[in-house]
């Protein structure tokens, strides 16, 4: 099967919250909307073809409506692509995600950022990927029964042996497993036990801002060494220390930490993960529909058509081939 997408460019956005600001706005993601950073009009602007759409649950729903609010966000996804009159699918393969590129209609990629919905015999689980669920972060910053996250009550255990079995019934299935939110323990028991490529999202470099929810160079390069990929993430805190506004952070400080992963491992594995909705963006990409900004910036820095086509969409395409069944 051919890797070969269409020209032209649409971009594969790896971490998007979209759902959690619908659910809180009682917004329409169909509708051009001055609040949050994404919805279909502004995806479209900015190049965005296909999003990992996260579903999240709040701690306060923790943990007896963690189910409930989980299926709330699938519900809402699943009536958004039922009313977008076909502008707007949702994926569940491969070969359906370069349909929807090659057909300019726009891919929601469900994923839970967290896996507090899921039960210890995996039932929840396969009953998720029959809706649809194709990526799971295994924790959200903090503990549940399968592992730990990089949050305030992180004590660096690793996974759980509940927490390793999550992970290979994952690979059978064919769920992309992703390690942003997780703590470093964690980090390498999931590599570990991985059979199949894994992912850190949304995660930058922790060699140019020192925080937890960013990966050290070691591990950097194990997750290149395993075939997986980092989508950077635009939230100003992760890009440069201490920074807590838009103004504080240029396009440049972004494409430092694509210089200094694709220094590491090359190109082939740094990606996009842009937390919109879910962070604090640069002013310069202050929402989806600024998207080109970004781009015009890895071409001012010397990025070549074909290494910005991997960046925004060749390397999430090969990984997400690579772990899904079909
Ligand atoms: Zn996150």
């Amino acid at each position: 099967m051919s890797t070969h997408a269409p020209a032209p460019l649409l971009v594969i956005d790896g971490h998007t919250d979209y759902v959690l600001s619908l659910l809180e706005t009682g917004r329409s993601f169909l509708e051009e909307s001055s609040v949050g950073h994404v919805d279909l009009p502004r995806a479209r602007r900015g190049g965005i073809g296909a999003m990992l759409t996260a579903i999240f649950v709040r701690n306060e729903h923790l943990p007896q409506r963690a189910l409930l609010q989980t299926l709330r966000g699938v519900d809402l996804l699943k009536r958004t692509v039922a009313a977008s009159n076909g502008q707007m699918e949702l994926v569940t393969s491969y070969l359906h995600l370069l349909g929807c590129l090659e057909r300019d209609v726009f891919g929601a990629i469900l994923h839970y950022e967290g896996a507090e919905a899921i039960d210890p015999e995996f039932a929840l689980l396969r009953l998720s990927y029959e809706l649809g669920l194709r990526s799971l972060g295994l924790v959200w910053s903090r503990p549940n029964i399968f592992a730990e996250g990089v949050g305030p009550e992180n004590r660096n255990r690793g996974l759980t042996g509940l927490g390793k079995q999550l992970v290979r019934e994952c690979n059978r299935l064919g769920i992309l497993i992703d390690v942003s939110h997780l703590n470093d323990a964690g980090f390498w028991d999931v590599l570990e036990t991985s059979e199949r490529p894994i992912v850190a999202s949304h995660s930058n470099a922790r060699a140019l801002c020192h925080v937890d929810r960013n990966l050290t160079d070691d591990q950097i390069r194990a997750l290149a060494q395993n075939g997986g990929l980092m989508g950077i993430n635009f939230h100003v805190g992760f890009l440069v220390e201490g920074a807590t506004s838009g103004a504080d952070v240029s396009l440049s400080a972004l494409v430092d930490h694509i210089d200094h992963i694709a220094g590491l491992v090359g190109v082939d594995h740094v990606a996009l993960g842009s937390d919109f909705d879910g962070a604090t963006m640069p002013e310069q990409l202050r929402d989806a529909a600024h998207l080109g900004n970004l781009i015009e910036e890895l071409q001012r820095r010397g990025y070549d058509d074909q290494a910005i086509a991997k960046i925004c969409r060749d390397n999430w395409l090969r990984v997400l081939q690579a772990v899904w069944r079909e």
